[in-house]
């Protein structure tokens, strides 16, 4: 570390920074010696030491703290320069506050905005390492409040600048207001029984890979239960107790008739109402479909998720207008 530092006093910022393809540091710095490097820069220089090679920009994209907190167990300081952009949970919640206000944006003093930057500390997705002094304070509560209300179509001034997920959540909840408001509902009421602590991991990568509506958390939610053993085998049994096989729901993928004893007995399930409508409580079996990988994919990727049967429809319908689709 200290050699990556030495090396970029003696180059300079901008030598230093385009010799190993790192942009100037916008979130965090380091901060040695009373001056300021950027971090990522370093962190990836130091590499070349300690594993023989640099360890090029693109190869922190992957995890945006992983650097900062990396920085920040050698015991170097990081200041940061600027809080991360709010994730779409961040903006369920504060269009929610802004919809029970009319849809009028709300004062850095407003009791209800004291109370939503409280809770937006208690949100898993920014680790602490990334979080300045004015992490979702007042001020920017209510600046959030402001990005939302102006983008609102019955407001006539100018909107402020607000960002790409602001107008996706909005949208959502100018589409399905009462499916949002309880989404926002049960992210609060998640937080609250402290379901998901400060700091839990947060498995990005395939997170992202779906559209979530109701927001990551209550996704992330959503799937854990999914994923029940227990829940799943009971569905199991109950359809092959009634005479039924596992071949999917939707398109009638057959996995032990494709892949033989490996894949005897597999399948997934799905959960038919997604948590946001459903609210937590007792699962019954007759809320679970067995479905193939493939379509349980497609039934998560965009919403609103349509049932099994009505992608079973979707896939029959292209089918008989001459596309293919492999449905038994
Ligand atoms: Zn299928
Ligand atoms: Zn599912």
């Amino acid at each position: 570390m200290l050699k990556a530092i030495e090396e970029y006093d003696e180059l300079g910022r901008e030598v230093f920074l385009s010799r190993y393809g790192f942009d100037r540091a916008q979130s965090y710095v380091l901060v040695h010696e009373g001056r300021e490097y950027d971090s990522k820069a370093i962190a990836g220089v130091a590499h070349k030491w300690t594993q023989g090679r640099a360890l090029p920009a693109g190869d922190f994209s992957g995890g945006k703290d992983h650097a900062a907190a990396w920085l920040r167990s050698l015991g170097f300081t990081v200041k940061v320069l600027k809080n991360p952009d709010w994730v779409w949970d961040e903006v369920i919640l504060a269009c929610d506050l802004v919809a029970s206000n009319g849809w009028h944006e709300l004062d850095a003093n407003d009791q209800r905005v004291r109370e939503l930057s409280e809770l937006l500390q208690l949100l898993p997705f920014h680790g602490e390492d990334v979080r300045g002094e004015k992490f979702r304070n007042h001020n920017g509560v209510a600046r959030k409040t402001a990005d939302i209300a102006t983008r609102h179509p019955d407001y006539q001034g100018k909107a402020t600048k607000g960002g790409e997920t602001d107008r996706r959540v909005l949208r959502e909840f100018l589409e399905r207001p009462e499916e949002m408001a309880q989404a926002a509902r049960l992210i609060r009421a998640q937080l609250a029984a402290g379901q998901s602590p400060v700091g839990a991991p947060v498995d990005e990568e395939s997170e992202e890979e779906y559209e979530a509506p109701e927001g990551r958390l209550l996704m992330r939610r959503h799937r854990a239960r999914e994923r029940d053993r227990k829940l799943r085998q009971r569905k199991i049994d109950s359809v092959l107790g009634k005479g039924g096989t596992l071949a999917c729901e939707v398109c009638g993928f057959d996995y032990e008739a494709v892949y033989g004893d490996r894949g005897a007995g597999y399948v997934e399930c799905h959960h038919v109402v997604p948590l946001h409508v459903a609210g937590e409580g007792t699962t019954k079996l007759a809320d679970l479909a067995l479905i193939c990988a493939n379509c349980h994919r497609m039934i998560h990727r965009k919403a609103p998720w349509p049932t099994p049967a009505e992608l079973r429809e979707t896939i029959v319908g292209r089918r008989s207008a001459g596309g293919d689709g492999p449905v038994g």
